[in-house]
């Protein structure tokens, strides 16, 4: 399997647009061109990982976290992350990282995992995305107006929450007079001409723009389209920071640290009290999101479960909402399934494995 493939598929997943600007999400090491044997997943490519990708014959190797974050000045291998960038080149093994764009999807994303473990319903995202949607609007003959917008519903415009297909579509009068040179799909050369026109109106997030446009002129007759495009300032309930939702059934603050702790397999929770006798609505952050507490908070949610906190920040839940923190190593370990289950589901031949052993730099003494 080419790499550009399985790229083009995790990315239609997690648009890399939608990382953080921190980040540095995308292909780290390797050629798109490159035939892949098997990938290894892993949650951080570290030497040990590139070694055992080697032994098992992987030539791709799938982080959630990305080994590089800014840029390396030397190659001489005294750090970790030059090591793992020279024996990954040295080796040809791609590093392909997807880290806070899959953070920051409602389907698929690293904290749907998270609830799906807990068993959360009616989850949403906790801080939804401002400025990443956008308004088409497109003026268009009566007579094209079906074929042009069915285009841009496959193209995926007009999803909104739970729904597809949306437009808003306005019947008027379009005027236009062709010059000499022009190919006018209908009119004549030098004469004034009005046209039933179909002003119509689609909804879209900036990374599906081209693809969009793309379809509006393949599908629309005119020369000249007519059409302009608005950013807007609504926030976007698919893509953002965190999840809240409701637990199957209250649970005292005593039975959810022991729900999380079976569920998700976690060896230790640091946590706050509790001024909740029964817990419902959790809110939370796979990684370190100790940034979204107040959010939580405002959310009405009664625990936000995260990693990262440091002491003081314990103190800012102000006893309104209980902090569970699990270890950013263990919030995020499901992140390898997810990630192993998505690619078997889609390209059911290909190898896929997962990287056994612990990566997680700090251990724990009790
Ligand atoms: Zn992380």
């Amino acid at each position: 399997m080419i790499l550009r493939e399985i790229i083009a598929y995790l990315e239609k997943i997690a648009p890399p647009s939608l990382q953080e600007t921190y980040d540095n999400s995308g292909l780290l090491v390797g050629n798109r061109e490159m035939e892949i044997t098997r990938a290894l997943i892993c949650l951080d490519s570290i030497p040990e990982v590139i070694d055992e990708a080697l032994e098992k014959g992987a030539n791709l190797v799938i982080a959630h976290h990305p080994i590089v974050f800014n840029g390396l000045k030397r190659f001489n291998g005294s750090t970790h992350v030059e090591q793992a960038v020279i024996k990954a080149i040295k080796n040809d093994i791609a590093i392909y990282a997807i880290h806070t764009n899959l953070d920051n999807v409602l389907q698929n994303g690293v904290n749907q995992k998270i609830a799906e473990k807990l068993g959360l319903t009616d989850t949403r995202i906790l801080e939804p995305k401002i400025g990443i949607l956008r308004k088409l609007s497109v003026f268009c003959p009566d007579s094209h107006a079906e074929q042009v917008r069915m285009a841009l519903f496959k193209a995926g415009a007009g999803k909104v929450g739970n729904y597809d297909a949306c437009s808003f579509n306005l019947q008027g009068d379009g005027s236009f007079r062709a010059l000499e040179g022009a190919k006018p799909y209908v009119g004549e050369i030098g004469k004034i001409h009005w046209e039933p026109e179909i002003r119509m109106e689609v909804v879209f997030p900036d990374y599906l723009q081209n693809a969009i446009l793309r379809a509006m002129f393949r599908t629309h007759p005119y020369e000249e389209v007519a059409y302009d495009i608005v950013k807007l300032e609504n926030s976007w309930s698919a893509v953002g920071s965190g999840l809240i939702g409701d637990l199957p059934e209250e649970m005292s603050p005593q039975e959810f640290l022991e729900h999380i702790k079976v569920r998700m397999n976690i060896p230790m929770i640091r946590y706050t009290d509790s001024i909740h006798k029964k817990l419902k609505k959790v809110a939370l952050c796979g990684g370190s999101g100790s940034f979204l507490l107040q959010r939580a908070i405002s959310q009405d949610a009664q625990v936000f479960l995260s990693s990262d906190f440091k002491y003081h920040q314990f103190f800012e839940s102000e006893k309104k909402i209980m902090i569970a923190d699990v270890g950013h190593y263990e919030g995020e370990y499901f992140t390898i399934e997810l990630l192993g289950h998505l690619l078997t589901e889609n390209f059911p031949t290909f190898a896929v494995i997962f990287y056994g052993n612990n990566t997680n730099p700090l251990k724990y003494y009790c």
